[in-house]
């Protein structure tokens, strides 16, 4: 039950708590043969991941998880084998971190109105500083006793609906996959089956991911349970999409998270990496 390939995961460049060479290392330390970096909304990772990986032995695959707005719902979108120095994926990117800038002291604005004081801080003092998450204002939040941890305090303050959330204005669905294929990479539907969408809702997002070049679905994801794997086959096989497997690792803290204790791909399943040089 073990699948070499990792193609999900964060470290602190976004809102992972191992640095990119932590992750590596204990990338390697799991038995994982190649792994992906897909921080979300950034590339700031990519190069200190890729000598880590040169140093420690294990294939590197340079990756981006994009924020996108489809129907008023965040999706995210994964791309894998991105060129961390094209100049259109890393305007698109700076855009987006621009609005989670704004966001995240907006955040703090709806949170404050709430009597919470000091939650912009203090989730920029737990984040590298350049980006901010609303896992960073989870950590805060929790640090100070307003939940008993980073899930409850997601359902009680961050997600739609609650104090701090803001609704998101994140890219285009078409664009992301652009800027994606632009850079010479392959784009994904990063863990489909956690959206809030109907079987048929989820149809039709896959359909205009496939009309507008996405090349995968992430079958296997970390947050997906077992029938979510085969669900996610059938639905990948029906749209000729090829299937990716990640962890989305986002540190120690969670503990149920392991890299390098991911199941092998549903049969029938064409993985991703399958014409990859980097696995022969
Ligand atoms: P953001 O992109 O800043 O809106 O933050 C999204 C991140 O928050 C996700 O990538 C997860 O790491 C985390 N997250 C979202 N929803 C939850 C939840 N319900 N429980 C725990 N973490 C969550
Ligand atoms: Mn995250
Ligand atoms: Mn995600
Ligand atoms: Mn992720």
């Amino acid at each position: 039950m073990r699948s070499s390939f990792d193609l999900h995961a964060h470290s602190t460049a976004s809102d992972g708590t191992l640095t990119p060479r932590e992750l590596i290392c204990r990338a390697q330390a799991g038995g994982v043969e190649v792994m992906a970096l897909t921080d979300h909304d950034t590339l700031e990772g990519v190069a200190e991941a890729a000598d880590a990986a040169r140093e420690v032995g294990i294939g590197f695959v340079p990756g981006v998880e994009i924020s996108v707005t489809w129907q008023s719902l965040t999706i995210h979108i994964v791309g894998l084998n991105v060129a961390a120095d094209d100049t259109r994926l890393n305007t698109g990117l700076a855009g987006l971190r621009e609005f989670r800038d704004w966001r995240a002291e907006e955040i703090g604005r709806r949170l404050a109105a709430k009597g919470i004081d000091g939650a912009f801080e203090g989730a920029r003092a737990l984040s590298n500083g350049r980006l901010i998450s609303r896992t960073h204002f989870a950590r805060f939040l929790v640090d100070n006793g307003h939940a008993s941890d980073v899930r409850a305090v997601f359902k009680k303050y961050l997600v739609n609906g609650k104090p701090g959330y803001v609704p998101g204005e994140w890219a285009e669905l078409e664009d992301a996959v652009r800027w994606i294929r632009l850079s010479g990479g392959q784009a994904v539907i990063a863990h489909p089956a956690r959206y809030p969408l109907t079987r048929t809702k989820l149809r039709r997002l896959i359909g205009e991911f496939v009309e507008v070049g996405g090349a995968a679905l992430e079958v296997v994801s970390g947050s997906h349970s077992k029938d979510d794997y085969f669900t996610m086959a059938h639905h990948a096989r029906d749209f000729g999409l090829l299937a990716s497997a990640g962890s989305d690792y986002h540190g120690p803290e969670q503990p149920w998270i392991e890299l390098g204790r991911l199941p092998e791909l549903p049969q029938g399943c064409k993985p991703i990496w399958k014409d990859w040089p980097i696995s022969h």
